[in-house]
């Protein structure tokens, strides 16, 4: 692997939780993400899961950690944990907002928007344009075309989901991160979203990172466990796509 096609790399990258004596600890001893692979995060409630993927999107700062780089582009390297160190959040969330696409568990869409402008919300504060005609594939292919004027509350909760993973698709961020994000739904629709998901960020390739607690959903997407396992302290497993 040449660091180029490193989008993400995180080591010895420590995050308490709570208290030192009775908190939780996550700790990374080594994970490196290549561009456009997938892996999927498992793990039972209370592991940690949330932790790491809100250490991943810049959203939680790390106690300690001795590399955290983020090369969305080959050449564009930036060293996250310097900018966590100099408590930069103004640049942290400039680049969470141009390379980072998140779906939570239960959408997070603004209510008051129809499906159409919460997809476009991210795009529109970039100021990107139509011109990539990205919007209209990602609707056709995660079959949503028809429900763009409805707002949030309007549609179901499977619909809500394939609006929230083409709303953290459509500015095409370097890497993807996913809460979660088939677990309101029954376990026939929550496969079909998530091989949707994964088609579309396999296509634009899109670096993925999918948590979930449910191992069945993730081997039934093609993901293997892998044996060295870089998240050390608590059962937390990387799976990741082969083939
Ligand atoms: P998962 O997503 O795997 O269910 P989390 O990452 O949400 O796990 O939580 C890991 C551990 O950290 C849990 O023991 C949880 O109680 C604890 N935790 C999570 N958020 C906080 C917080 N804001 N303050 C203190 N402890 C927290
Ligand atoms: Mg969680």
């Amino acid at each position: 692997m040449t660091g180029a096609d490193v989008v993400l790399s995180l080591a010895g990258t420590r995050r308490q939780r709570g208290s030192e004596s009775d908190g939780f600890r996550l700790e990374v001893s080594h994970l490196a993400l290549r561009r456009g692979e997938c892996i999927a995060i498992t793990g039972p409630s209370g592991s940690g899961k949330s932790t790491l993927l809100d250490l991943l999107g810049l959203v939680l700062a790390p106690d300690r950690s001795d590399g955290f780089m983020l090369n969305p582009q080959p050449g564009a390297a930036i060293d996250v944990a310097r900018l966590w160190q100099r408590h930069d959040r103004n640049a942290l969330a400039a680049i969470r907002a141009r390379h980072i696409g998140y779906v939570l568990q239960t959408g997070g869409l603004l209510p008051f928007l129809p499906a159409i402008d919460n997809i476009r919300l991210s795009r529109d504060l970039l100021g990107l344009g139509d011109g990539d005609g990205l919007v209209e594939r990602l609707t056709g292919a995660l079959g949503i075309g028809r429900l763009l004027r409805k707002k949030p509350q309007a549609l179901s909760i499977g619909e809500r989901q394939r609006v929230a993973i083409a709303r953290a698709i459509a500015h095409r961020p370097a890497l993807l991160l996913a809460d979660e994000p088939t677990a309101a739904l029954d376990p026939g629709q929550a496969v079909g979203v998530m091989k949707l998901l994964l088609a579309l960020v396999r296509e634009l390739r899109i670096t993925a990172v999918i948590v979930s607690h449910d191992w069945d959903l993730v081997s039934a997407l093609g993901l293997r466990r892998v044996q060295a396992e870089p998240v050390t302290g608590e059962p937390l497993a990387v799976s990741r796509l082969t083939g």
